[in-house]
């Protein structure tokens, strides 16, 4: 592996949980500690007050609150819709100023990777292109993602000098290759035809592009002939995120929701094992998101008997008594990496957070002082929360609304741990039974189906007595039939 790849702490010999710049890498067990040795289990959640004086590998940057498309999932929620005026109206703007960005970027120490997303670089070319200069002016490998729903030439004013200074990945989003499905799931009937424009774009002019697709009940059964599909134009770059609902007004009214977390594994598995066979790929990221009670006890927490302690409170979870857990597994303890929404923050002048699924804030920035000082109200602080909950991932009952981390299955429990701590790197993942995939994909397509003309909810609703996909997909067909005589 090129050690450019990697992205490790330079202070410490800590486990670094972000994912390699490029290429695909299953570690070795050895590679791979256990929870108590990966994550810290102590760390002060007000200490140090600035985060100039603490190393932090990577910064995901938003700075632009502004979108062509309106996809119905955004994690951005409903952020992107306001006018310039309503977001004066709170204190707020739409666009990070320049020297604001600098300042952002200065008051961190230690970073080696500079991640911009817009929310969409394209919206604003020149001040996109002078952010991934001034990263570059930094030493900063860089990269970038868009939804390319843009002509060619407002690309390369965006990119094109990033692309030929080195910038080391363009990430384009689709979540599918069927027209109906993306542009459903981009809010925009011109999404997907533009896109494609531009991932030709990329691949005539060898930029070094990944698709990224979002995972939703909608897309599900679409997304490995997408992914063939892409590979067959010439694509190398692949990664997989499940769509959740934390930053969405009304998830149900565009048929969004967290697939189920078995049919998330599945997909995964049916990824990796195409994906084995083609030794071409450039990167390929998969995240586990949930684990089986054996990647707990070898993987995730890595001791016996601290996931027997941990299935006993997750026991107590569910039987509604109080309890701690035992052991910390959320990789945001160690400040790895920030997002930086630069627009937020009690003043508006930027916020940052620890992951950005979890929807709390660690630090804010103080134009005077030009530093992110840590929050020091215990209610505010976001890694207090996270310390505090009672879910190995603390984004869990934000993402799946669930009240544990068990997700019951047909092939056994799953659990919630973490978006980030298995992505690429079990180095033993389990495996399920090669004929629930197609089941899985039988019962999303009706599920597709289905939200065309009714809620999530209550397709759930139909389904929540079945124990199967099979099951399930007879049940809602029957359902189906019966609503549209
Ligand atoms: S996804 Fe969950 S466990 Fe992972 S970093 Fe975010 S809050 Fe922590």
């Amino acid at each position: 592996m090129d050690s450019a790849d990697r992205i490790t702490w330079q202070r410490s010999e800590t486990y670094s949980p972000l994912q390699l710049r490029s290429g695909t890498h299953t570690p070795c067990p050895s590679e791979f500690p256990p929870a108590r040795k990966r994550v810290s289990q102590n760390p002060d959640p007000y200490r140090p007050t600035t985060l100039k004086d603490r190393e932090i590998l990577r910064v995901t940057y938003q700075g632009d609150d502004r979108c062509q498309l309106r996809c119905p999932g955004c994690f951005t929620g409903e952020r992107l819709t306001a006018t310039p005026q309503e977001a004066a109206l709170d204190g707020g703007r739409k666009s990070v100023p320049h020297d604001e960005f600098v300042g952002h970027l200065d008051a961190f120490s230690g970073l080696q990777d500079f991640f911009l997303i817009g929310a969409e670089p394209t919206m604003d070319p020149g001040g996109s292109a002078a952010k991934l200069r001034h990263a570059d002016e930094r030493g900063l490998p860089r990269m970038s993602i868009t939804n390319g729903a843009v002509s060619v030439r407002r690309f390369e004013d965006t990119f094109g000098e990033a692309l030929d200074s080195g910038l080391y990945k363009i990430n384009i989003s689709i979540d599918s290759m069927d027209p109906a499905v993306h542009n459903q799931l981009r809010g925009r009937s011109f999404a997907l035809a533009r896109t494609l424009e531009i991932v030709r774009h990329c691949l005539r002019r060898k930029a070094p592009l990944k698709i990224q697709f979002t995972v939703w009940p909608s897309n599900y059964s679409t997304i490995v002939s997408s992914v063939e599909e892409l590979y067959a134009m010439g694509v190398r770059g692949f990664a997989f995120h499940a769509g959740s609902v934390e930053g969405v007004a009304d998830p149900d009214r565009h048929g969004l929701a967290h697939v189920d977390p078995l049919a998330w594994r599945l997909l995964v598995q049916q990824l990796a094992d195409w994906g084995k066979e083609r030794p071409d790929l450039e990167h390929f990221n998969l995240p586990y998101l949930v684990f089986t009670e054996r990647e707990l006890r070898t993987e995730v927490i890595g001791d016996g008997e601290e996931t027997d302690a941990y299935l006993e409170h997750v026991h107590q979870m569910e039987a509604g008594r109080e309890s701690a857990k035992p052991v910390h597994v959320c990789p945001a303890l160690a400040v790895p990496q920030v997002y930086v929404f630069a627009n937020d923050g009690g003043s508006g002048h930027g916020q940052v957070s620890l992951c950005n699924i979890h929807p709390g804030a660690y630090a804010d920035y103080q134009p005077d002082t030009r530093e992110w000082r840590v929050i020091q109200d215990p209610e505010r602080n976001q890694m207090q929360q996270m310390l505090d909950s009672p879910h190995l991932c603390p984004a869990t009952p934000g993402a799946y609304g669930s009240v544990s981390d068990r997700f019951p299955t047909e092939a056994g429990d799953l659990f919630a741990a973490c978006r980030y701590v298995g992505s690429n790197q079990m180095p033993d993942p389990s495996r399920f039974p090669e004929d629930l995939y197609p089941q899985a994909v039988d019962f999303y397509a009706l599920v597709a189906q289905g939200v065309k003309t009714q809620p999530f909810s209550r397709i759930l609703r139909v389904c929540a007595h079945e124990e199967s996909f099979a099951a399930k997909t007879r049940t809602l067909a029957v359902h189906l039939v019966a609503e549209a005589d």
